[in-house]
């Protein structure tokens, strides 16, 4: 037996200072007083939070963007992910079109078993809706398979609102949650030629190519399709205020929408593209977005309007953004964030919101929107003991020398935040240590179940 000793535990609703014992991977009894018997392991938590594992419900590891693949695949990401407290991901299989959803999910399989060190699934993201696509369904869910995704943009991954429509009913029916990529991608391809007739080529020619108006429109086009196929959709990566004034107009009219943002849009604004070099480093799409933009998604998140905080965690080194120089369209779309998501998060929002608030948005909610509760995400007798400890009045400063992600540059470098995630439970293994990985963790595939998702 394992024993946490003098911790305050948050649970879903409060803290509370008792111990909590783990016996064999679960946790089995959390009490005010729980005394160790010989041979049991004493974590001494004294005047640090423990946390359930925080859940990374957006990550591309080992992903092919057809001109390069991302710096990090499943081994270093999952490492990265755990030394930061993060003990489940749900990664994106992504179908090429022609392919199969079994043909996509084997491909990505291929990729991510037998090299995950925290515990892993996927979303399966459509591209070419056909009926074949749609008797495929089933066999997802069969695989633990519960939660899909959709493009507005791009031309090799966009589907229609036709697609969407129908993808929408099926899942309705199944019990599985889309998550949408919100923008409009015809203005993206009318934006990026228009910066580049104007003589644009430079990093910030990318955030005036696709402004917050082109979210909005396709956040506005998709909680109309919806509300018309009658279902709860989930829209990621959310960067405006503008998009966020649509899901409050949706929201107000009786809609239920689930919005997902990201440490991008929380922490960082858009002068960090006006360096021609360096600037196209934090290059994303959505972008990186005005200060205005930055602090009404702050705000959002303390008044419990943004339902889950992931990464879309995209490494790229410096040496694959530099295919970018001179041309911002060819600049590889994506930051890294997978291991300092907890502590941007947590060191950002602590005091301005109750750590129970703060464990459902980088755990709790996640594991309930995409079938994983309650044997992840929460503090309670029976579910999984994947933990984080957090030392609230430790300080983390984050930098590219100190991290485990493989890219050699960090968004958010020299930033200093309150507190550190100090020691990380994988079930019941006590697999970091003082901010040390210690012994091999092995992840296992989260089989998920469908949830409601009927409006
Ligand atoms: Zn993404």
């Amino acid at each position: 037996m394992t024993i946490i000793k003098n911790g305050n535990l948050v649970t879903e609703d409060k803290v509370i200072r008792e111990d909590l014992a783990i016996v064999k991977g679960k946790i089995a009894r959390m009490a005010p007083s729980i005394e160790p018997g010989p041979g049991d392991q004493v974590i001494d938590a004294a005047g640090l939070m423990v946390f359930p594992g925080f859940i990374d419900a957006h990550t591309h590891l080992d992903m092919d963007n057809g001109v390069t693949v991302t710096a990090d695949d499943f081994a270093s990401g999952t490492l990265a992910a755990l030394l930061g407290g993060t003990t489940s991901i749900i990664d994106f299989a992504t179908q090429a079109r022609g392919e199969s959803l079994s043909q996509t999910l084997d491909k990505w399989n291929a990729q991510a078993d037998g090299r995950c060190l925290c515990h892993y699934g996927c979303h399966m993201s459509v591209t070419d809706w056909n009926e074949a696509v749609k008797g495929e369904l089933p066999a997802m869910f069969e695989k633990g398979i519960s939660s899909f995704k959709v493009y507005m943009a791009y031309d090799h991954l966009r589907v229609r609102d036709r697609d969407l429509f129908e993808l929408l009913l099926e899942l309705r029916i199944l019990g599985g949650l889309l998550g949408v990529h919100c923008e409009n991608g015809d203005l993206v391809n009318a934006g990026i030629q228009r910066q580049k007739e104007q003589g644009r080529l430079d990093p910030l020619a990318h955030a005036l190519s696709r402004p917050p108006l082109v979210e909005a429109e396709a956040v506005h086009r998709l909680l109309a399709i919806a509300k018309f196929a009658g279902c709860v959709v989930n829209v990621v990566h959310l960067s405006s205020a503008l998009g966020m004034e649509e899901i409050r107009r949706a929201r107000a009219a009786g809609q239920r929408v689930l919005v997902e943002t990201c440490p991008q849009y929380l922490l960082l604004e858009d002068s960090c593209y006006k360096d021609p070099e360096a600037g196209r480093n934090y290059v994303c799409s959505p972008p990186v977005r005005s200060e205005a933009d930055r602090a009404a998604l702050a705000e959002a998140v303390k008044s419990g309007e943004i339902d889950t905080i992931s990464t879309d965690h995209c490494s790229y080194t410096l040496a694959q953004k530099a295919m970018g120089r001179g041309d911002f369209s060819r600049i590889p779309n994506g930051l890294p964030g997978i291991e300092h998501r907890p502590i941007a998060i947590l060191g950002s929002f602590w005091g301005a919101l109750p750590a129970p608030a703060l464990a459902r948005l980088l755990a709790g909610n996640a594991a309930r929107l995409y079938g994983m509760y309650p044997k992840k995400g929460a503090i309670r007798e029976g579910s999984d003991a994947d933990l984080a400890v957090y030392d609230p009045d430790a300080c983390t400063v984050i930098s590219a020398k100190t991290q485990h992600m493989k890219t050699d540059y960090n968004p958010y470098e020299g930033m200093t935040l309150k507190g550190a995630v100090r020691d990380v439970l994988l079930m019941g293994d006590h697999v970091v240590q003082k901010g040390r990985l210690v012994g091999t963790p092995k992840g296992s595939y989260l089989l998920r179940k469908a949830v409601d998702v009927s409006l």
